[in-house]
């Protein structure tokens, strides 16, 4: 951040007083603007024993699959960022069940959090950030060929928990590549 998205002047970088991290501080407004971590959300849609997965017609991972998952927005639940990015990405509607992974990754600071889920119906399509969207058996998911090491992790631990019969929560802090 360059400049003060409250009064337009150049910010500088300091640790405000009381505090222990550098912020971007205003000089002349006396405005501390606070990064934070970001939420992405999505969920493990299944239909007839098969789970949905998205191809990235989007950079990062172009090309690669995901589950259906994006950053949250302000002034949304949780659940409902999950059923707006399944709807967003694969047209598809969802119900939500339980949250059932949570992944910190610190060194981008984000936070990737994923429902179980169900399709209401099988009439699912492709949004505009997939260039295509399939349902697959467990045997057919392409391990290779995720995009993102968090999805991979929830994968593992759905398919896991569901051989053995109950679902579980599965949190994990990934270390940097
Ligand atoms: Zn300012």
């Amino acid at each position: 951040m360059n400049y003060c998205t409250r009064c337009g002047a150049k910010v500088v970088l300091r640790i405000p007083e009381g505090d222990s991290h550098l912020r971007h501080v205003c000089p002349q407004c006396g405005e501390i603007h606070y990064l934070n971590p970001k939420l992405v959300i999505g969920c493990v849609a299944e239909w007839d024993g098969r789970v949905l997965l998205c191809r990235r017609a989007i950079e990062p991972r172009y090309g690669l699959w995901t589950l259906p998952a994006g950053f949250m927005e302000n002034g949304e639940s949780t659940a409902q960022a999950a059923m707006r990015e399944t709807v967003e990405e694969a047209c598809a509607r969802v119900g939500i069940e339980r949250l059932f992974a949570l992944v910190s990754i610190p060194h981008i600071s984000q936070v990737h959090l994923f429902y179980r889920a169900r399709l209401l119906d099988a009439d699912f399509g492709v949004g505009e950030e997939s260039l295509e969207t399939t349902l697959f058996e467990e045997r057919e998911i392409p391990w290779e060929r995720l995009a993102f090491r968090s999805v991979a992790f929830c994968l593992e631990a759905y398919f896991r928990d569901r051989r053995a019969g109950a679902f579980g929560f599965h949190e994990s802090t990934l270390p940097p590549p």
